[in-house]
């Protein structure tokens, strides 16, 4: 078994930290910005430092790639986003580019023999912070392979229309044609050129910690289902109208909300998850009765029977009258459980046995790029212990000692690939 270098990666994770400082220990690092070139420089330094090729596709997404024995293999690849949300920390996303490139740092330095050349790779625009939606660019590169339904979704165009929500008139396109690191399409990754994708990222739940885990083996990204709930009432003046005879669209939707709570609850499953993040009031002033009201509702289970049966509970919300109000229930998209490779998800849980690391398997509540990826090429993912559970916050902390073990695990997974012969 081999094993990375905790020196090497504790550099990295100092060195990336940088890019993007916010000043009280996270980043901001939005994609297409100052500091996410500052990132990609230093990606480009350092794998060219060990020999690698550069390439950029255009939507500049960066392979890094190193030769393998056999010119006619495919090229196992490794990476993830080096963008993050606003204040965010110093590990999402970037986890997976610098474990990929100390994989590739430590198969030239120990000169570990292997057939298939290999490639680590930094998405673009995963996080959607400046321009939505989130993981854009794995999702426009896998547009062709998804299923019809949500492709539209990903439409290169319509990518390239998305407007900035901190700069007035700025579309992602027109940043992106002067971007240092846009290059040609022709680079893109394609099934043709890759055999699989391997995405080490941290958990951003408290699961393997409270497990006492450090390793997490995935094996799904969640299925996920959003919806508006929509509350229909009268507007009036909040002083000189009866309660009795008002519609309040806000008290329907409060009164509706918990009961929601209670009967999902009921259904007894401990791991499904739902949250209301999201408001629209009408007319939003203080002395009027409202009379529109709108929530979200985001739920994710594995299980698509589970997320039938929330999703009766929400449409049962028609049925009923709310404070006099009429209830819409609008379904805003969903999208099926992503269940990796088995052979990949087997090599994953083999590479972290034979290295005795505490793991346990575990599936993906958030969105990753591999989650797109898979349409197009088998992928898996490779989760490190989230200190509290936190990410998408300045605090988010993985030791560097988990860090370093999640990039050997992913080196010992690719080589049994590369072993195998592919898949
Ligand atoms: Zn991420």
């Amino acid at each position: 078994m081999y094993e990375c270098s905790l020196e090497r990666m504790s550099d990295k994770i100092k060195t990336f930290s940088k890019y993007g400082d916010a000043g009280h220990g996270g980043i901001t690092r939005y994609a297409l910005s100052e500091a996410d070139i500052m990132a990609r420089d230093e990606f480009v330094k350092r794998m060219t430092a060990i020999g690698a090729t550069i390439e950029t596709d255009d939507l500049a997404n960066m392979y890094a790639t190193i030769p393998g024995s056999d010119p006619n293999a495919k090229r196992i690849m490794m990476g993830s986003h080096c963008d993050s949300v606003k204040n965010g920390g110093n590990y999402d996303g970037i986890l997976g580019v610098m474990s990929a490139m100390e994989v590739l740092e430590t198969v030239t330095a120990e000169n570990i023999p292997h057939k298939h050349p290999l490639t680590a790779t930094i998405f673009t625009n995963e996080e959607g912070s400046e321009f939505p939606p989130c993981m854009m660019c794995s999702g426009a590169m896998a547009h062709d392979y998804m299923p019809e339904r949500f492709r539209d979704n990903f439409a290169y165009d319509k990518m390239m229309a998305s407007e900035s929500i901190v700069e007035p008139g700025m579309t992602f396109g027109k940043k992106l044609s002067t971007f240092k690191y846009k290059g040609d399409k022709a680079n893109r990754m394609s099934p043709e050129k890759v055999e699989a994708l391997f995405e080490t990222h941290i958990e951003q739940g408290p699961i393997l910690e409270d497990a006492g885990k450090d390793i997490g083996v995935v094996t799904c990204v969640l299925g996920q289902m959003l919806y508006r709930v929509k509350f229909y009432g009268f507007a009036a003046h909040a002083g000189t109208f009866p309660m009795k005879k008002r519609h309040d669209a806000f008290h329907a939707a409060a009164e509706a909300l918990c009961y929601l709570h209670e009967e999902i609850d009921k259904l007894g499953y401990e791991d499904l998850v739902y949250t209301t993040g999201e408001v629209v009031i009408h007319p939003d002033v203080n002395t009027v009765i409202p009379d529109f009201f709108d929530f979200s509702i985001d739920v994710r289970h594995e299980d698509p029977e589970v997320l039938n049966k929330v999703r009766e509970i929400l449409f049962s919300l028609e049925k009923r009258e709310w404070q006099q109000c009429k209830c819409e229930v609008v379904l805003g998209w969903n999208r099926d459980t992503v269940y990796w490779n088995k052979t990949l998800v087997n090599y994953v849980r083999d590479a972290v046995e034979d290295l005795g690391y505490s793991h346990m398997d575990i599936h993906s509540g958030a969105g990753h790029d591999a989650q797109y990826i898979s349409y197009m090429v088998p992928t898996t993912m490779i989760f490190a212990q989230s200190e509290k559970g936190l990410s998408h916050c300045e605090p988010e902390h993985t030791s560097d000692e988990i860090c370093t073990k999640a990039a050997s695990v992913m080196l010992n997974a690719v080589l049994k690939l590369d072993e195998n012969g592919g898949l």
